[in-house]
């Protein structure tokens, strides 16, 4: 019935989270209706995105790449943070999460997923070399674990409470109040607050 671009549209919006086939063919012949002029404003945010948007290089947190193709996001480039206290997150709407509490003084790690055995994702996946790095080149000296409150989330803070023993740090924990296996994206931002505000210190075996 639709036109072959149309269809490769709704194809693509099809695609994005939570957005099932029916929505996206609403949605692709919305910017054909009312919608014409927003096709061209979104067509053109989307194509810069690639190019000017990339990961910090410090964190992992959403950046823009300055005019040497460097990328600092807002958080490591504010002088105002505390750049001994990091605070280590799976993804970065949990980071944004996190942000938007208003509790976190520091700075974050991006960690890019969490231990998985199940999914097959194990400890060689996960950034510590480049975590230990920027610890060290930061001077951190406290570290706040804000992994989720899930098996995999337990069982990554371990881990990283087990790797990072032998370094110099306070290791701590975002207290429960966040629901188990509940999503810190979810979480709102007064429970997370109180959560991180609530951290607990974490055993560091040797
Ligand atoms: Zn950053």
């Amino acid at each position: 019935m639709l036109p072959d671009r149309l269809r490769n549209l709704s194809y693509l919006l099809a695609r994005l989270p939570g957005v099932g086939e029916k929505t996206a063919q609403r949605f692709a012949l919305h910017f054909i209706g009312e919608g014409r002029g927003l096709a061209t404003d979104l067509g053109q945010a989307l194509s810069e995105l690639d190019a000017q948007i990339g990961t910090c290089e410090h964190c992992g947190n959403i950046a823009e790449y300055d005019a040497d193709g460097r990328a600092v996001c807002k958080v490591c480039s504010d002088d105002r943070r505390d750049p001994r206290l990091l605070c280590i997150v799976a993804k970065i709407q949990h980071l944004l999460a996190v942000e938007n509490s208003g509790a976190m003084r520091g700075r974050y790690f991006v960690l890019g997923q969490l231990l998985s055995p199940l999914d097959g994702i194990g400890p060689d996946e996960l950034p510590i070399q480049r975590l230990k790095e920027r610890i060290r080149a930061a001077g951190v000296t406290e570290i706040i674990v804000a992994t989720p409150p899930s098996v995999d989330g337990e069982a990554t803070a371990l881990f990283l409470a087990r790797e990072l023993a032998h370094l110099d740090l306070t290791i701590s924990r975002i207290a429960s109040g966040v629901p188990h296996g509940g999503d810190l994206e979810f979480a709102d931002r007064i429970t997370l607050g109180r959560a991180i505000d609530g951290r607990r210190g974490m055993d560091t075996p040797r």
